[in-house]
């Protein structure tokens, strides 16, 4: 699951809010105590990102590191959560920090996975340029993944234009990766498309705001739009 730094910041849309957290926490551990096994890539835009920081005169790369190290903090936020529910989880950081948690190693994440503990990726690809998006198709493709569930704020599926803007927006239940990439849609980017268009991973994406949607989701309701092929 990709859960976007905005996810965890609730209304204010900046920082951490452990209240917000707390109810995702809550509906992951409905759905491990299912025995599903769960992976989240942890976004970072509630923190920083990369880009503004470039717009603001930074240099890109340091930027991007910067924004990175928001999806840590973000990350830990998310461990606290779910363990004070009793579900245990790792975190996994694509750019080491062992005094907090375990570097990335798809054998030890596949390995947690199967022993039940949630495993939670931070710091994006550990690469600037990219996205957290193109680290959930990427850490998708390499733990097998079955789908990418993208958990939107507010929005509950793919439009064929902002539906908070334009009132003749049209919801798609179903679409392939190439009609994202062709119609320009604005779901995730295109290097997070390719990937998921190239290995074959099915994406859904849904409103994290209602609750019981990841439930809905795991369980195979159509409730957002289901990307394929
Ligand atoms: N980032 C990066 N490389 C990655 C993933 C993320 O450089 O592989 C940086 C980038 O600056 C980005 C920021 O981390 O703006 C936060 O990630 P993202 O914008 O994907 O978070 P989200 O919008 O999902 O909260």
């Amino acid at each position: 699951m990709k859960l976007s730094g905005e996810a965890l910041a609730g209304e204010q849309k900046t920082g951490i809010n452990p209240p917000v957290i707390k109810k995702v926490a809550e509906e992951l551990k409905d759905i491990h105590d299912m025995g599903v096994q769960i992976a989240i890539v942890c976004g970072g835009g509630n923190m920083w990102r990369g880009e503004t920081g470039e717009q603001m005169g930074m240099e890109r790369v340091q930027a991007d590191y910067i924004g990175m190290l928001g999806t840590v903090m973000n990350a830990l936020a998310l461990q606290d959560s779910l363990e004070s529910l009793d579900v245990p989880t790792r975190v996994e950081t694509s750019i080491e920090m062992r005094q907090i948690a375990e570097p990335y190693i798809r054998r030890k994440a596949v390995r947690h996975l199967e022993k039940n503990r949630i495993v939670i990726f931070a710091a994006g690809t550990g690469s600037p340029y990219f996205s957290t998006d193109t680290t959930a198709a990427l850490r998708a493709a390499e733990i097998g993944a079955e789908a990418i569930l993208m958990a939107k704020n507010g929005v509950d599926g793919i439009y064929s234009a902002d539906p908070n803007k334009d009132a003749n927006a049209v919801k798609f239940d179903e679409l392939t990766h190439m009609d994202i990439i062709d119609k320009g849609l604005n779901v995730m980017d295109t290097t997070a498309s390719s990937l998921s268009m190239e290995n074959n991973i099915p994406l859904v994406v849904f409103n994290l705001n209602q609750p019981g949607n990841i439930k809905k989701v795991v369980l195979g309701e159509n409730i957002g739009t289901t990307v394929r092929g």
